[in-house]
């Protein structure tokens, strides 16, 4: 399963608020086996929402967006996701009886737009605040502020699956470009994935489909790197 984040808010791109939604749904996605092909942060603006949303949707299994549920003038998303499919926004019966049942709140208290979703939309109940989330087709449009993010994919995140992999990480002190014919062999010898990532050591990620085929390609490696710690092989479902 292929999938694409778009993060939305024009406080990210003014670098006001670091997007740690993205890396958190990446880390959740990839712990599932799921491939996240893009993360794209957009404007608070109802086309560019729009356009990016309608590219992905073609291209992915599916899109995440966060951001922009809210009442407030600059809460766009779901408009521009219904734009995206050509639709309208409506009230959503769903939402306003999810929030008098579990927040209390009447039609009268609540502002006017915020149980409005996508036409023919499947309703997220928003368990940490109040603006419902939605499904639109394979589109999700998930709030910005983290917990209510967080909780919300918890509720959809069964939806999101890929084949298991295997990783174990192999940390070295050598500078990456005495490593890389090895990383180069390693991937056409083994057909594994080889990511490289330097630091103060550089650490080496291999991941593979089967825990055989991982130690294989980890011992081949550990015979020609010299290897400060690891390696620790973890399993994504
Ligand atoms: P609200 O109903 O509170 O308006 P919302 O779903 O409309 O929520 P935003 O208005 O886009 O969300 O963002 C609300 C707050 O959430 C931001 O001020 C920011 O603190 C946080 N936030 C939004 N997007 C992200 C993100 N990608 N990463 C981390 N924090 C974020
Ligand atoms: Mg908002």
């Amino acid at each position: 399963m292929d999938v694409a984040i778009v993060t939305v808010g024009d406080e990210l791109l003014a670098g006001d608020t670091q997007d740690t939604n993205s890396t958190w749904l990446c880390g959740q996605l990839t712990e599932r086996g799921v491939q996240v092909r893009r993360v794209t942060t957009v404007p608070d603006e109802i086309g560019e929402i729009a356009r990016v949303v309608n590219e992905y949707r073609a291209e992915y299994d599916a899109v995440i967006t966060t951001g922009g549920l809210g009442p407030t003038h600059d809460d766009v998303t779901m408009e521009a996701v219904a734009a995206a499919f050509g639709r309208e926004v409506e009230p959503h019966e769903g939402a306003l009886a999810w929030l008098e049942e579990h927040g209390g709140y009447s039609a009268d208290d609540l502002v006017a737009g915020t149980t409005n979703l996508p036409a023919g939309a499947r309703m997220l109940p928003n368990e940490e605040g109040v603006a419902p989330g939605a499904v639109v087709e394979t589109v999700y449009v998930l709030p910005g502020v983290p917990a209510e993010m967080k909780a919300m994919f918890q509720l959809v995140a069964d939806e999101f699956s890929g084949d298991r992999t295997y990783t174990t990480f192999l940390t070295t002190p050598q500078p990456e470009s005495e490593l890389i014919d090895l990383m180069v062999t390693l991937q056409e010898t083994f057909g594994v994935s080889v990511g490289s990532y330097p630091g103060e050591n550089v650490r080496v990620k291999v991941t593979a489909r089967d825990p055989e085929t991982l130690e294989d390609a980890a011992s081949w490696l550990r015979e020609r790197i010299d290897v400060v710690e690891g390696p620790e092989v973890s399993e994504t479902a």
